[in-house]
């Protein structure tokens, strides 16, 4: 096996391009566990723990640009505020050491329907940043997942970044699993309210072949929350809510549910979500 350990971003792209097959290694807790249990024997490594660039953070216009390689511990500590719906999701992911070394950018790479940082990332509306020696292109995030741990990302293509814009309102995160630590999710489900734009963002997470919007949900809120006067949240308009989050899904029966039971589970944790953020939106918080 061949190791490619760049010290740059620019060395990495060009390592991808002369090496499309190399497999990127960022945090290592997905790469690693496939390595270790033989499921994958890649022909070249390619090492992105020493590219600096990918580790930074910063404001792009209106928008915060997150490095592929920021850790969610970092995204917890320094970005809970900016983006507290990827920052609830994060707290959620595996132990302590899972968090110090895993990063969103893995999580993309990945592309499991199962993923928790990807809900919150489709609620926000992110972009997903592919570079590659041949240039550089964003893509929304509802665009960049294809099917089960499959992207749009060509083969010289590295994740850079993701560019989010910092809430204007609550965001949400919620996760159904067996415990509520070091688990995958049975399903999860991300909200983010605009409170200014009057717009509303859903992620569903591992109820379907890719991370899901619930597009149909997002219109009926937008419509019909009482934004001009923040007042308790009509109980129909939650249940609504639920029953049309539960149809945007398209789980299946597997070892950690069934599809009947994520469907009921989306119902809830939607309903529950829209109740924590319509709750600190009248209270004037952000989530
Ligand atoms: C014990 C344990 C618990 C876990 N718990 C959770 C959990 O609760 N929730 C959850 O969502 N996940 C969980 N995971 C999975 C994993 O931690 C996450 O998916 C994490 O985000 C992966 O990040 P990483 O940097 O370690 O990725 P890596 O393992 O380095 O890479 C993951 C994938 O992304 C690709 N990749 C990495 N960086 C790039 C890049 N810049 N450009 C292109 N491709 C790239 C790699 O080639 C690989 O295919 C867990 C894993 C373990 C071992």
């Amino acid at each position: 096996m061949e190791f490619l350990a760049p010290a740059s971003f620019t060395d990495a792209l060009a390592a991808k391009a002369a090496y499309p097959e190399a497999v990127p290694i960022c945090g290592g807790t997905d790469v690693m566990v496939e390595l270790n249990f033989d499921r994958r024997r890649p022909g070249v490594l390619l090492d992105l723990s020493r590219v600096g660039a990918l580790t930074e953070w910063s404001s792009d216009g209106e928008l915060l640009r997150v490095g592929a390689g920021v850790t969610y511990r970092r995204i917890i500590d320094e970005l809970g505020r900016a983006l507290p719906g990827l920052a609830l999701a994060a707290r959620t992911v595996g132990s302590p050491q899972i968090r110090n070394r895993g990063t969103v950018g893995g999580n993309l790479g990945s592309a499991s329907p199962a993923g928790d940082a990807h809900p919150p990332l489709l609620a926000a509306g992110a972009l997903v940043e592919l570079a590659s020696v041949r240039g550089t292109r964003r893509v929304p995030v509802a665009e960049f997942f294809t099917g089960p741990k499959r992207t749009v990302r060509a083969p010289d293509e590295l994740i850079a970044a993701f560019l989010v814009p910092p809430a204007r309102g609550p965001q949400q995160f919620a996760k159904v699993g067996t415990r509520n630590a070091m688990v995958i999710a049975v399903c999860s489900f991300g909200l983010a309210l605009d409170p200014v734009k009057r717009r509303v963002g859903t992620g569903i997470g591992s109820a379907g072949p890719t991370p899901l919007r619930a597009g149909a949900a997002e219109d009926l809120l937008a419509a019909d929350l009482p934004w001009d006067d923040v007042g308790a949240l009509p109980d129909s308009l939650a249940r609504r809510f639920g029953d049309l989050v539960a149809a945007a899904a398209s789980p299946i029966d597997d070892v950690r549910g069934t599809a009947a039971y994520r469907r009921h589970a989306l119902a809830v944790l939607a309903r529950r979500t829209l109740h924590w953020a319509w709750r600190d939106l009248r209270e004037g918080g952000r989530g």
